[in-house]
């Protein structure tokens, strides 16, 4: 990057939004997937209005500067993490906020957390669904941008259910507006949803018009636990055959007990491993729910309409990757598989984790197929590290082989780069580099990650 291109971002940008002293730009290199070493980049811009993101890409079109778009940092696969030379720009100063109750809309700009969507939409009775279990932590924008999923994606649906409109700067600096606020519009192709989950890599989101829902009644919880993760697999399969919980989490017993260590709540860290269901309200769907984990063999079976308790026993499995990352350096899969072929790719990471004699612990949000085996190594050793790899790599082939995906909602980033093709084949890929040549033609938006 060019003293030249500083000079115009400086003249060009508010008071503060420029800031190269590398102290403050250090903190802004890193997510969390903590195995990705990110660049340094040469300038962060802390962006206040859709006109700031727009100057930085008019800048970093002339000069041919990457740029790489950020939200709160809490990627798992290095979507957001620096590089070298770049400007980094944060979302994290565009907090506007309107709640349109009328319409069940909410309009965001993309630095506000998930929660505090949450929040205001609550204060009129209504909920914004999408539930990451890093919702406290984590931005609308990099929601959007990896289209999130979360705890309640089985009966609810993902970030891209709940877009009716976006604002997006594209690398030439134009801002277009793409969707709207009505329900149906079905005028033109639906862009919108191109750019929810194109990870930084076609424009910057700046601004979305989100669907909201009546807030649901009280959840009631089943707790089943099993003797082994394989026949919790089997329950999962047997459940989302009939039935639609809200949602349908399970743990192995290595995250059990690593969230034991952190938080004792109870869990018994000698079962093979935990379900937890929760359905809308007291109804009978959840004495259903606990006759399907009965029917496959739970070991033991509780129900709960208390919704602290419920809350509690969630609040324990969102800390399952932080509580896991205390025991060593971990890669963060996120596979997803189709429902009946649930049993077989749990029982695959055993096997994988057994082969390489590297721990993977499981967690997964069961009622999507989608799961989280965590390989977990001692980054200082290297025969350990290389064991991990390639357990890694097993994972993702074995997730591949039962029709799976490499992602199911933490993104490609630059972690899952290498497997991309491998999923989607030279056809697609040769379509989507097509897609980001259109977009992006001289390349700058987030290079050289996964397109
Ligand atoms: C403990 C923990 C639990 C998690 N649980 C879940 C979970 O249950 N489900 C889930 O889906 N994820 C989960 N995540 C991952 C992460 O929180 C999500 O991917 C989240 O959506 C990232 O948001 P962010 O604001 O931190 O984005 P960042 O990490 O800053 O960026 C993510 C990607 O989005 C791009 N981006 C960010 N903002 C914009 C924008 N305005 N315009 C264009 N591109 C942009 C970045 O370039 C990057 O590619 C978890 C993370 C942690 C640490």
């Amino acid at each position: 990057m060019t003293d030249d291109a500083l000079r115009t971002l400086a003249v060009e940008l508010p008071d503060g939004a420029l800031v190269t002293d590398p102290d403050v730009v250090e903190g802004y290199r890193h997510d969390r997937a903590t195995t990705v070493r990110p660049g340094m980049p040469r300038a962060l811009v802390r962006a206040t209005s859709t006109a700031d993101v727009q100057a930085v890409l008019r800048v970093a079109s002339a000069h041919g500067i990457a740029v790489v778009p950020r939200g709160a940092g809490t990627g798992l696969s290095g979507g957001s993490s620096a590089i070298d030379g770049a400007i980094t720009v944060s979302t994290e100063r565009m907090r506007a906020l309107a709640v349109d109750p009328s319409a069940m809309v909410a309009v965001v700009q993309p630095g506000l957390l998930n929660a505090e969507v949450k929040a205001a939409a609550r204060e009129h009775g209504l909920w914004y669904p999408p539930d990451p279990s890093s919702f406290e932590i984590c931005s609308i924008g990099g929601n959007l941008a990896t289209n999130a999923g979360g705890l309640c994606c089985v009966k609810y649906g993902v970030t891209t259910d709940y877009v009716l409109g976006l604002e997006v700067v594209l690398a030439d600096g134009r801002a277009v507006r793409l969707g709207g606020r009505t329900i149906k519009d079905v005028a033109g192709y639906d862009l919108k949803r191109l750019f929810v989950g194109s990870e930084g890599t076609l424009g910057i989101i700046t601004e979305a018009t989100l669907r909201l829902r009546p807030l649901p009644p009280p959840a009631t919880t089943i707790v089943a636990t099993f003797d082994d993760v394989v026949a919790a697999g089997r329950a999962v399969t047997a459940i989302v055959a009939g039935l639609r919980p809200a949602a349908l989490e399970l743990m192995d017993a290595a995250a059990v007990a690593a969230v034991e260590a952190v938080r004792p709540m109870g869990l018994d860290p000698s079962i093979g491993a935990l379900l937890l269901a929760q359905v809308d309200g007291p109804a009978g769907e959840a004495a259903a729910v606990a006759g399907c984990v009965e029917a496959a063999g739970a070991t033991y079976v509780a129900v709960s309409d208390d919704p602290d308790e419920g809350e509690l026993l969630m609040a324990a499995r969102r800390m399952a990757i932080p509580c896991v990352e205390r025991l060593g350096t971990v890669l963060i899969e996120d596979v997803s598989v189709p429902i009946p072929r649930i049993p077989e790719l749990v029982a695959a990471v055993v096997a994988i984790a057994a082969r390489h004699a590297t721990a993977i612990p499981v967690i997964g949000h069961a009622g999507d197929g989608n799961f989280h085996p965590l390989v977990t190594f001692d980054a200082s050793d290297a025969d350990a590290t290389a064991r991990a790899e390639a357990a890694f790599d097993d994972v993702m082939d074995a997730a591949l082989a039962l029709g799976g995906t490499v992602t199911g909602e933490h993104g490609v980033g630059t972690l899952k780069a290498r497997h991309l093709a491998r999923q989607l084949g030279p056809d697609v890929m040769e379509v989507t580099r097509a897609v980001k040549a259109a977009l992006d033609p001289a390349g700058i938006l987030n290079p050289g990650k996964w397109v």
